[in-house]
């Protein structure tokens, strides 16, 4: 990064300022209608923000609308249970976002009575606040002339300046910040809209392999386009390779209850209550995925071998006396950068007895659990075990 070449120079406060003016006034006519730009309420802002870290604004929407319907303030958050937090998060991912929101608002309200800080220092001192939450909030619901920088203003900015190299790292970043609070520097206001429309513009027309910059309200200030090949900038290193891995759910049955556990501290999904999982060496999935799920409608059984091998696992894992017998149904999904391929594994239990195993266990119905799965659990009660 050593060689990057800046010129900050060009913008002087009369280019800032022109460029303000005309994105400002693009944002006021494209604006999309969210549910969390309906008002100024720091709340709604704050668990949009959270929400919107790794996952698609559509996903969120109906999100946010529930969770805004269960908990409508600071205060009603911070009095639910933990449980009721992580069910009304559940299937949104990434649960340790939902907890430091559930932490952060027990904070709020006995710090200041439920009331948010307006500084971006401040801010940040809430579990789970980092540096551009903070301005997010801070600009959005207070005004506070904060820059911002996120994946889509990060491009935006490293297009406005020609910024070569990875803009998530090093000397990149800290140019990138600076550049954030430069636009900010002319103290004219409006800072929620400004940053609200640089997040626009990344999203709606500087997108990652194909910026429309016949439609960008700002190309004649940008450095890239005028470059003649936008889409070389602002783009990241290649994401790590994907790992596979193998798991196993047990379903045991007792009556039309099945054995379910709560996933520890140490585990992916914390908090989150799922089919007693085991983590499957290649061969032995290998030999499981021998069986066939169904064959006209027939469970297949597991070959022996594998089901002792199997039977040994799950005391290893959790103490648990069970005889796996037949495979009934396969899933994958994906977790950061690994993909597991799972296979639903039907078991008897032998003298279960929940005190003893390790962690918390319970047997649980589906159709009447007030619990918050897992969603692989979730699918898996309404794909396999119907
Ligand atoms: S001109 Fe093109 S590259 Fe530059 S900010 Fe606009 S869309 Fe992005």
């Amino acid at each position: 990064m050593a060689d990057t070449t800046i010129d900050f120079q060009e913008w002087t406060s009369h280019h800032v300022r022109r460029f303000r003016r005309r994105l400002l006034h693009w944002f006021s006519a494209h604006r999309r209608d969210l549910p969390w730009r309906k008002d100024r309420n720091p709340y709604a802002i704050w668990i949009s923000e959270i929400m919107l870290q790794q996952t698609q604004v559509a996903t969120v929407i109906p999100y946010f609308e529930r969770f805004l319907a269960r908990f409508p303030d600071v205060h009603a958050l911070a009095q639910a249970t933990e449980e009721d937090v992580l069910q009304v998060w559940a299937g949104l991912g990434y649960y340790r976002r939902a907890r430091q929101l559930h932490t952060a608002a027990k904070q709020l309200v006995a710090q200041t009575n439920g009331r948010f800080p307006q500084r971006v220092d401040q801010l940040q001192q809430l579990p789970g606040i980092g540096r551009y939450t903070a301005a997010a909030i801070a600009s959005q619901a207070f005004d506070v002339p904060a820059g911002i920088l996120e994946a889509n203003t990060q491009r935006v900015y490293a297009r406005l300046l020609a910024l070569e190299g990875d803009p998530r790292r090093g000397l990149a970043q800290r140019i990138l910040w600076q550049f954030a609070e430069r636009l900010h520097a002319v103290g004219e206001g409006k800072a929620g809209e400004l940053n609200q429309g640089l997040m626009e513009l990344g999203s709606l027309i500087c997108s990652p392999t194909s910026p429309a910059c016949t439609r960008c309200p700002v190309a004649d200030q940008c450095s890239a386009q005028r470059n003649g090949d936008a889409a070389a900038y602002g783009t990241f290193s290649r994401r790590p390779r994907v790992t596979e891995l193998h798991h196993a759910a047990l379903l045991i049955r007792r009556g039309n209850r099945w054995l379910m556990r709560q996933n520890d501290a140490h585990q992916w999904w914390t908090g989150l209550w799922d089919f007693p999982r085991i983590e499957l060496p290649a061969e032995l999935a290998t030999a499981a995925g021998r069986s066939s799920p169904s064959v006209k409608g027939r469970h297949q059984p597991l070959p022996a071998d594998v089901a002792a091998k199997l039977q040994e696992l799950a005391h290893a894992s959790y103490t648990l006396s069970c005889r796996p017998h037949h495979l009934v149904g396969r899933l994958t999904h994906s977790v950061t950068r690994f993909r597991i391929r799972l296979q639903c594994i039907v078991a008897e239990g032998h003298r279960i007895r929940l005190a003893h195993l390790p962690g918390q266990w319970k047997w649980v119905e589906p159709s009447a659990h007030s619990l918050p799965f897992t969603s692989t659990a979730r699918r898996i009660t309404q794909q396999i075990l119907t």
